[in-house]
């Protein structure tokens, strides 16, 4: 299996090339050159494998240059309960007949980015020592990116961390939860400015090229490949639990922000596993959803993106989306650097032409969520199924429920635990969330933090300082 760019400048590279790069050098993403196909024989043989084994088997599918022995190694470390709260690792939650959450967020960081981080922590480790080079990952975050890529990669030799953080704009839970580790190969820098400077700050390190390539600047941001193909192996799992036999169909709801979850859902679909609808579920911020109803494609500044009680679904660009381009247009990679260009220059592009093939042929269907809905929805959760869902999955069950039919399961993707939004939970039933046994001390440990101006200088000079290489 080799990986092209859905612009179609890049010869093609092995997975191990591309894992520790960004963006294509022509601006695209890498893709796979084909799909691989999974038959109904051999998904049958897949029921009894534990998530471990089967993320083995999935992931050998992309992966080219790694023997299989190693990649169950990795994906044993990975994906074991010392590390995820539940046996199954990915727990199906039964809210009633053929209604059920996937419980992705039982890891360290009860979000669904552990899946995909936790696994690209232990493959770093490996290429890293087999390159005899090192890392230093430069990150912006929020919340929930940044605490699992930490998590994912503390203590793991060849790799150091500098993630930036808005200094006062985190939950106390989500700053405990990062700046509690101590590891030595963890920095965390609280930027005293908003998200958007982190992240810029960020864009001007990997754009001084000299200095990105003296301190072997690397990133883990949504558009890594590695996380795309993780995430791929929790639609089998859940197809795999929640089917009865070969050929039934499954639908997934999934609540999204930069489409990089519901790509691997659409890669899933395009590998054979029998999935009936992919229900994209967006909050306010529905420019996805815009597309899906309309063909138009029409990307937000920054200023007019809400900040709502979802916030890691608060993205108006989505970063992935293009992957899903390239293969609506026919994997014609000219045309889809010619319509981001057209991006670019006039801020949208127009696929209604193909408005029909959208269900019809992927899948896939879409709907908005308000805060209104999520307050309601939490509070019907609990009252009717005895369940308490956080509120990005909120929005999933909300636009879900859109979209049952008889007959056909319907998933929808648990993409964090409520402990982690309290404020929103209490909001809705009147009672904050509670917090899993084994994280009750959080608050209470020491933090690690180092608070410093929005200043690209300063960073840098952290950087210099405390880069092992
Ligand atoms: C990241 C995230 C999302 C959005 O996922 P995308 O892959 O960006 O579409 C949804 N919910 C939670 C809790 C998240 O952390």
């Amino acid at each position: 299996m080799k990986y092209i760019s859905t612009r179609a400048g890049m010869q093609p590279l092995s997975f191990s090339d591309i894992l520790l790069e960004g963006l294509a050098p022509d601006g695209g993403l890498a893709v796979p050159e084909h799909y691989p196909q999974v038959k109904a024989d051999t998904l049958e043989a897949w029921r009894d494998l534990s998530y471990a084994e089967l993320a083995a088997q999935i992931l050998g599918l992309f992966v080219d240059d790694l023997d299989k022995d190693t990649l169950r190694q990795l994906t044993a470390q990975a994906y074991q309960s010392s590390v995820f709260d539940s046996p199954d690792i990915v727990p199906l939650k039964p809210l009633q007949q053929d209604f059920a959450l996937l419980g992705l967020s039982q890891g360290p960081t009860l979000a669904f980015k552990d899946m995909a981080m936790q696994f690209l922590g232990q493959i770093f480790e490996y290429v890293l020592d087999q390159r005899q080079t090192t890392l230093n990952i430069v990150g912006a975050t929020s919340g929930d990116t940044g605490s699992a890529a930490e998590y994912a990669l503390r203590g793991k030799r060849g790799v150091s961390v500098f993630m930036l953080s808005p200094y006062g704009r985190m939950s106390a839970f989500q700053r405990a939860q990062m700046y509690s580790l101590q590891d030595e190969n963890i920095h965390n820098l609280s930027v005293k400015g908003v998200f958007d400077d982190c992240q810029d700050i960020v864009k001007a390190l990997s754009g001084d090229l000299a200095f990105k390539s003296a301190k072997h600047l690397g990133a883990v941001n949504s558009i890594n490949w590695a996380r795309i193909a993780a995430q791929v192996v929790y639609y089998f799992w859940g197809w795999l639990r929640a089917s009865n036999g070969p050929g039934q169909k499954v639908s997934f709801a999934v609540p999204s922000g930069n489409f990089g979850n519901i790509l691997s859902g659409h890669i899933a679909r395009q590998m054979g596993l029998p999935i009936h609808r992919l229900v994209l579920a967006t909050n306010e911020n529905n420019v996805l959803e815009e597309f899906f109803r309309t063909g138009i494609y029409r990307p937000r500044p920054a200023t007019h993106t809400y900040a709502t009680s979802s916030p890691s679904m608060d993205i108006s660009r989505a970063s992935n989306f293009e992957r899903f381009v390239f293969d609506l247009l026919g994997r014609d990679g000219q045309q889809v650097r010619h319509l981001w260009q057209q991006l670019a220059e006039q801020g949208s592009f127009d696929l209604s032409a193909y408005l029909p093939e959208f269900e019809a042929r992927y899948g896939f269907v879409a709907g908005v969520s308000t805060h209104a809905d999520r307050l309601e929805t939490i509070r019907r959760v609990q009252a009717e199924y005895g369940v308490l869902i956080d509120p990005h999955t909120a929005d999933g069950v909300k636009v879900a429920e859109q979209y049952r039919e008889p007959g056909i399961p319907m998933l929808v993707l648990e993409t964090a635990l409520p402990a982690k939004f309290s404020e929103t939970i209490e909001e809705a039933t009147g009672a904050p969330a509670p917090i899993p046994a084994h994280l009750a001390q959080l608050a209470d440990l020491p933090q690690k933090v180092v608070v410093m101006d929005a200043d690209l200088l300063q960073v840098r000079a952290y950087i210099e300082q405390h880069a092992p290489v």
